[in-house]
């Protein structure tokens, strides 16, 4: 059986919260993005407070040429007495001389750069200008404008704008090609790619793993989307004419085979030799999943707003895990590429956009769920009150997507509940 899911916005209330937010900014994206794409170089424009964040985050890459940095803006920037725009062309044009294997430069906004108007699009271009055989793009990971993920969306959205079309009149672009768009791990890449050949379709993955080989993009491409949180991405794809294939999201034995049944549909791949492809992973992660259906059955869980991710996992929670949602917040809710999502949980899911911290936290303290998803700076609070958590940026930096992971992904939300278990012995 596989998961049947209606290709339209399924209306239903939503709890829409505005208040304070408990959650990272999109700088945090480049923590898993450096390492997709060796050859890109990520420029932070902002504070010591970025800085911080970044490395922290990311940890010290010893033995490795570091692939992101801060340009720091000190007092003097901020207070308008030194050109800013003097001050990063010649960060720049250093960094470039001292690293000539750089092919990709992001010039990342931050929330000092965004205050004080620094126009990063237009630096970009008039250092575009001064350097050939080099991209130059920029985008904000700033708190005030994206959250956690939403860094990732800014930055291939930006990569997307820079993408060739497909030459209209030529044999290309009446071809379609898929592409599964958003940064996989390159492990779960290959297994996605071995499953597309396996039913005999070609497909590419954006990004890639070189910031250079970028695909044609134009009314021939259809596209899947591997993460929830880009719709602006979809957007430049959408503007050039390029089709989203409807899905929901690869996570777990019944997301992936929906997943990969939307793409084989719409190239028409025989149902046969579709099955037939997908058969062996996924009787794997079947599997996989009946040794954590135990810990999981029945068990209350709240997932607080974080990632984007929390719809389709909550999904894969309570349909394939037996877990009973108590509330799935999210920081943004795109309706047209959750609907699928939207479709498969039960009505009386509370699903709440947005936030604001301290009355979701009521809820979770009235509720007393076993299991709280949520960013780190409320799970040790919450663990203090004897509650079970869930650190959610966990579930963005471990391979989760697809068959030969969904054993993992049930792991990554029983292995809480099973300490639990055993503390309370
Ligand atoms: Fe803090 Fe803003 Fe810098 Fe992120 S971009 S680390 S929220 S100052």
């Amino acid at each position: 059986m596989t998961v049947a899911a209606p290709l339209v916005p399924t209306p239903r209330p939503v709890l829409r919260e505005r208040g304070q937010r408990e959650v990272f900014c999109g700088l945090t994206g480049i923590v898993w993005l450096h390492r997709k794409m060796p050859d890109a170089f990520f420029l932070v424009v902002g504070s010591r407070t970025c800085a911080h964040l970044l490395q922290s985050a990311a940890g010290v890459m010893i033995f490795a040429e570091p692939r992101f940095a801060t340009a720091i803006m000190e007092e003097k920037d901020l207070a308008g007495l030194a050109d800013m725009n003097d001050e990063l062309d010649a960060v720049v044009t250093r960094l470039l001389d001292r690293r000539p294997g750089i092919r990709t430069l992001f010039l990342v906004g931050s929330c000092p750069s965004e205050v004080i108007k620094l126009d990063l699009p237009r630096a970009a271009q008039r250092l575009q200008a001064q350097r050939s055989g080099i991209r130059i793009l920029s985008y904000s990971g700033s708190g005030i404008e994206t959250t956690f993920t939403e860094g990732e969306d800014a930055c291939l959205a930006a990569l997307a704008r820079s993408a060739p079309g497909t030459p209209a009149g030529t044999d290309a672009a009446l071809i379609p090609e898929l592409l599964v768009v958003g940064a996989l791990p390159d492990i779960v890449e290959d297994q996605f790619e071995r499953l597309f050949a396996d039913m005999g379709l070609p497909v590419r993955f954006f990004p890639g793993r070189s910031s250079t080989d970028l695909p044609a993009i134009g009314p021939n491409t259809r596209f899947l989307l591997a993460q929830p949180f880009l719709g602006e991405t979809a957007g430049v794809f959408e503007d050039r004419g390029a089709v989203r294939i409807s899905a929901p999201f690869p996570f777990g034995a019944e997301g992936t085979t929906a997943w990969l049944e939307a793409a084989a549909d719409a190239f028409a791949i025989d149902p046969l030799t579709f099955r037939r492809a997908i058969a062996p992973g996924r009787e794997r992660a079947k599997r996989a999943l009946e040794r954590h259906r135990e810990q999981l059955a029945g068990k209350r869980i709240f997932f607080m707003p974080d990632s984007q991710l929390e719809l389709p996992l909550a999904r894969f929670l309570a349909t394939e895990c037996g877990a009973e949602l108590v509330e799935v917040g999210t920081p943004y809710l795109h309706a047209r590429h959750l609907a699928p999502e939207l479709a498969l949980l039960g009505d009386d899911v509370v699903i709440s956009e947005g936030q604001d911290v301290e009355r979701q936290l009521d809820r979770v303290r009235a509720a007393r769920p076993d299991l709280t998803v949520c960013g780190l700076g409320l799970a040790n609070p919450l663990e203090a009150e004897g509650l079970s958590t869930k650190w959610a940026i966990e579930l963005v930096f471990t391979p989760i997507h697809g068959f030969e992971q969904a054993g993992d992904l049930a792991e990554l939300f029983a292995r809480p509940l099973r300490r639990r278990d055993m503390l309370r012995i």
